[in-house]
């Protein structure tokens, strides 16, 4: 219902940092339309059904539950009210090798006991290393993803000033785990979580061990259901807070006038609102919809930023069961440094991908029919390239190779249900800027109030939410942006 004397707000994109911002503002008091391109709100994390499969279209690992239940807390809801959350065990299985599997227990101690039999003297270390992360977890997720990052005095007035150096702001990760731990499979555990921020380990900062802290001591959680049932619960309670959506509603441009975006140009017509929040892909906000002269950064900038990576996807369906897979696979039988200059140095398809496999109907019979098995297999490929149907099959038919050799068992008469998904994908479904799967990376150079501003510099009612702002790529900081917004916006008065 719209009322005559609210303001009105238009969010832009109906992923998680849309419908957060959507909820938030709504929940202020004021009247707000969501519009979303697409058919089905979600974003990057949409659901398909095919052929008695449910395929969750990107995100897989629902890390920290804290900031989803904090998001829920807000509203006095609970994420129990929407959804039942199931801790796995084990958290996931690293695949070194055919015969070298790494097993990683939900269990602290069975961890520290893995950790002392391949490295001697290491628990005691991974007591220490995780103590520190709890640090940055507390300080960062606590004070500092929430800050909306618009100037430098916010850190200046913080007691961060001083905790900046406690927090790891200015070392990079890979130097700080190897003041701890010396083995390789160790390290490459340790980060490999760090690569969901988009970045080398070299190159973020080392307050990220947070994200180990996340992995080990909060767990790896899956929904049942799948992971589209947090969409599904944020779209109710948008709806129930007042939120109107409006599916296949693409905007097609922002019109600016007197300082103001002053209309909002949609195939369906045009709507008018007195503040304007891009949760879409920042990039397609300024250089898709808006004129030249509205524009916070030239294409220069965009060109000098580190983009997370881009992925090359597939959706499987397997008419039999996988008992070697567990549900989060790790293949990291190949050189991880060439691939990550495949990725960050010299952009190209890797020579020898290491890859992820998702098999979440280990977990949940409701994806898949019974007796079969539900795959999502990931490489994190360099945004930007081309990708053509020979290279899709190219790769298809080297990871089902892989497979077949890990699980022992011929896989491609089984395979029931098949569909690539990648960069030109993701371009078309969602304006990403080079076909980025998940955002701008957070390098040492692109954290907090190095990021794209959540704010407009040249119209005043516009601004800009998810994961190519503050705080970065990832679901958590995604609703979180949404937060983040609608509060400065809310304090602005
Ligand atoms: C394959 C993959 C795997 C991932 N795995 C994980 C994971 O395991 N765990 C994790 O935490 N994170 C993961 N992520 C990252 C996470 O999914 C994203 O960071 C998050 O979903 C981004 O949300 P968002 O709201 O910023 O953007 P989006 O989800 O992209 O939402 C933006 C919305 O804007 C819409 N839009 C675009 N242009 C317009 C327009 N002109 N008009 C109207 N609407 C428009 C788009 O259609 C889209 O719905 C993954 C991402 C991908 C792609």
């Amino acid at each position: 219902m719209s009322y005559p004397n609210r303001k009105k707000v238009v969010v832009i994109g109906a992923g998680f940092s849309g419908l957060s911002a959507a909820t938030c503002m709504a929940e202020r008091g004021y009247d707000v339309i969501l519009l979303e391109k697409n058919e089905q709100a979600g974003g990057r994390a949409r659901m398909f059904h095919a052929d008695g499969f449910a395929f969750d279209m990107g995100p897989s690992w629902y890390w920290i539950p804290d900031v989803i239940e904090r998001y829920f807390n807000r509203f006095g809801k609970s994420v129990n009210d929407y959804f039942q959350l199931k801790r796995l065990e084990p958290s996931y299985q690293v695949i070194y090798s055919k015969d070298n599997v790494l097993s990683v227990p939900s269990d602290y101690r069975e961890l520290r006991t893995l950790f002392e039999t391949i490295e001697k003297g290491s628990a005691a270390r991974l007591d220490a290393f995780l103590t520190e992360a709890a640090y940055k977890y507390k300080t960062g997720m606590g004070e500092f993803v929430y800050k909306p990052s618009v100037h430098i005095g916010e850190y200046a007035k913080w007691k961060l000033a001083a905790s900046l150096f406690r927090l790891d702001m200015f070392r990079s990760f890979s130097r700080h785990i190897r003041q701890y731990f010396n083995n390789p499979q160790i390290l490459q555990l340790l980060e490999f979580p760090v690569l969901f921020l988009g970045a080398m380990p070299s190159k973020t900062p080392a307050l990220y061990s947070l994200m180990n802290y996340a992995d080990i001591c909060l767990g790896t959680w899956y929904p049942m259901g799948g992971m589209y049932e947090l969409v599904k619960a944020m779209v109710s309670l948008a709806e129930e807070k007042g939120v109107e959506i409006r599916l296949n509603t693409a905007v097609q441009k922002l019109e600016g006038g007197q300082g103001r975006v002053s209309g909002i140009k949609t195939a369906s017509g045009n709507i008018q609102a007195d503040i304007i929040i891009g949760s879409a892909d920042y990039h397609h906000i300024e250089n898709d919809l808006l004129d030249a002269s509205y524009r916070n950064y030239s294409a220069a900038y965009w060109r000098k930023r580190t983009m997370a990576p881009s992925c090359l996807l597939y959706y499987i369906g397997i008419g039999k069961r996988l008992p070697r897979l567990q549900h989060h696979n790790l293949f990291f039988e190949e050189d991880f440094g060439r691939h990550a200059s495949a990725i960050y140095q010299s952009p190209a398809w890797p020579e020898n991908p290491l890859f992820y496999v998702c098999c979440p109907s280990k977990t949940d019979p409701s994806v898949a029919p019974a007796g079969m098995e539900n795959l999502f297999m990931l490489i994190p490929v360099a945004a930007g390239l081309q990708d053509t149907e020979e290279i899709r099959e190219n790769y298809y038919n080297r990871l089902i190779g892989k497979l077949e050799e890990f699980c022992g068992e011929p896989l491609r008469e089984h395979i029931v249900y098949k569909k690539s998904y990648a960069a030109s994908n993701f371009i078309a479904d969602y304006n990403a800027y080079k076909g980025n799967a998940y955002g701008l990376a957070n390098t040492l150079r692109q954290t907090a109030f190095f990021k794209p501003s959540i704010r407009s510099k040249r119209l005043k009612n516009l601004f800009f939410a998810g994961q190519l702002t503050v705080p970065g790529p990832g679901v958590p900081p995604a609703v979180i942006s949404g937060q983040v917004v609608a509060d400065y916006i809310c304090q602005l008065k």
